[in-house]
């Protein structure tokens, strides 16, 4: 997924990221893992002031996928569940540290979101940990809302999907409607099933924002590009079947662990957005 801090990254890079290099059979590229289980907050377009959290280990990134322009890198191993989760207690103690010194302080928060150095739903705790965020937020940030960016793959779990129903806004990944495209582009488990996924995001009735990112270039001697006419006839028959309360579409925007990738053009990526508009569902660009 896409960090929910694109705008002020940088200038927390020192703080809150470190720089690594992740080997791979392919490539070694720079790419940004978060340090912290709580990171931030900082002030994002679509999230407001954010405060983030990132569940996943602090020196790897693990995903269920390992799509091939994740800016946190390659997918470590093949396996779902790794050593390092931050335990459930941990989370709570230092997002509670962090709430209380906000409230003190008279911050702003917006936004408690769910990101970091891959998909946040493979944690083993995930649902007591959202738990535990409902009931901080309600005492610490009544104003705020609890965002998760997800890949959607872990909704066939019942304690994932219960899980997301409680949060306030589930930003969730389909870049493709094309199971081979999905294949190439997000690399997922060989279980997994993008019609099985469609049908699990379809459970949230609309109550989900869909986030895609449009790539273009090469991977393995496979061309990839998801913008041709035909990908984007069947994607936004997916859109229209899901009815999303908002679609976010964007690019490439700092190193992908592959190379061989290309960044959509902006005036390409707005005339993906009219298509949406014309169904009548609100989108967001980033460009
Ligand atoms: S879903 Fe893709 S982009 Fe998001 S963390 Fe996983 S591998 Fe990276």
């Amino acid at each position: 997924m896409r960090k929910p801090d694109t705008e002020l990254l940088a200038a927390n890079a020192i703080l809150y990221v470190k720089k690594s290099y992740v080997r791979s059979n392919f490539i070694a590229m720079p790419t940004f893992l978060f340090e912290h289980i709580i990171f931030g907050p900082v002030k994002s377009r679509r999230l407001g002031v954010s405060l983030g959290i990132n569940l996943l280990p602090s020196d790897k990134k693990w995903c269920s996928f390992n799509c091939i322009y994740c800016e946190c890198g390659w997918t470590s191993g093949g396996a779902y569940l790794p050593e390092g989760f931050p335990a459930r207690e941990l989370v709570r103690k230092e997002l509670e540290i962090r709430l209380m010194l906000m409230k003190q302080n008279e911050e702003r928060l917006d936004t408690i979101t769910f990101a970091g150095n891959g998909e946040p739903t493979i944690h083993p705790s995930f649902g007591e940990i959202i738990s535990d965020t409902v009931a901080l937020r309600d005492r610490l940030a009544p104003g705020a809302d609890i965002a998760v960016l997800s890949n959607g793959t872990m909704l066939d779990d019942p304690s994932v999907f219960r899980a997301l129903e409680k949060v306030d806004l589930n930003i969730l990944k389909i870049d493709s409607a094309n199971p081979e495209t999905v294949r190439v582009l997000n690399q997922p488990h060989e279980d997994f099933s993008l019609e099985r996924m469609i049908g699990n995001i379809s459970r949230f009735k609309g109550r989900f924002v869909l986030q895609t990112l449009f790539v273009s270039g090469t991977f393995k001697g496979n061309n990839i590009d998801n913008t041709t006419t035909e990908e984007l006839g069947a994607w936004l028959q997916v859109v229209e079947r899901l009815k999303p309360q908002m679609v976010m579409v964007y690019t490439i925007a700092r190193d992908t662990p592959s190379t061989g990738l290309q960044k959509i053009p902006a005036e390409r990526l707005r005339h993906i957005a009219r298509k949406v508009r014309k169904l009548g569902i609100p989108v967001q660009v980033s460009a």
